[in-house]
């Protein structure tokens, strides 16, 4: 077996293993391993449950693909970054295990960490990454910033990042990120509540899921929200006018 196909091999076996874990659904999460010149990713819009050693995309180092068939994924822009950004990094996982996953949600930095384990393993800062939309440019740079000093962080308002010198580290580094946020939800009593999206952020995800086919109904744009508490009031206002009248 050439070096290539055991790494596409191993590539496609984590990936069945997010999903086994839980950590994935749908078409979510991508795993990527470095090879000379680029390296190897799962494909965009395949379920990390199907991600068969033959559906992994080769890339080269900005992320385009080398070969035919699959396309890399929209996120691919998070794997060109933190590959530049640090050589000794040979495998990246993104994923959205629940836990973690809601603190990223919530917007709301880690404190330093106060496990032993954790603290050894992983550092005493768990960094928050700037929130990106998909397809968005400035993924890369953020990634790149988000693994300057960590080798894993949390993703605003996404999931997690985790990176290593082989697939195993990084998915290791992924599962003790999870275990250590799961406890720290229960320590804490809970994450908090999620971060509202933008008006701008909603109207750029209701582009893409009307360009993907996926929107049912009228397009309707977002409205921003100091309009729309105006129009509720001028509606209040109305309406006790009307009823004042009715009397
Ligand atoms: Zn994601």
């Amino acid at each position: 077996m050439s070096d290539q196909r055991r790494l596409a091999t191993e590539v496609s076996r984590f990936s069945v293993l997010l999903h086994e874990r839980g950590w994935v659904a749908n078409h979510d999460g991508n795993v990527s391993a470095r090879t000379s010149g680029g390296f190897l990713i799962t494909p965009t819009a395949v379920s990390k449950r199907l991600c068969a050693p033959d559906t992994i995309v080769r890339c080269d180092a900005a992320g385009s693909p080398v070969t035919r068939g699959g396309r890399p994924p929209s996120e691919v822009a998070l794997h060109v970054g933190v590959y530049e950004a640090r050589s000794d990094v040979q495998a990246v996982l993104h994923a959205h295990p629940p836990y973690a996953s809601a603190f990223a949600l919530a917007g709301r930095p880690l404190p330093p960490v106060s496990m032993p384990e954790v603290f050894v393993s992983l550092g005493e800062h768990i960094p928050m990454m700037a929130r990106v939309l998909p397809k968005d440019p400035s993924a890369r740079a953020h990634a790149a910033q988000a693994v300057a000093h960590a080798d894993v962080a949390l993703m605003a308002g996404n999931g997690v990042l985790t990176v290593g010198p082989d697939l195993e580290t990084a998915y290791l580094r992924l599962e003790l990120l999870e275990h250590y946020c799961r406890i720290l939800a229960i320590v804490q009593g809970g994450v908090g509540a999620p971060e509202p999206l933008s008006d701008a952020e909603r109207a750029h995800l209701l582009d893409l899921r009307v360009k993907a086919g996926l929107h049912r109904g009228p397009v309707v744009p977002p409205v921003a929200r100091a309009a729309q508490a105006d129009l509720r009031q001028v509606v209040a206002e109305e309406v006790r006018r009307a009823l004042g009248e009715a009397k």
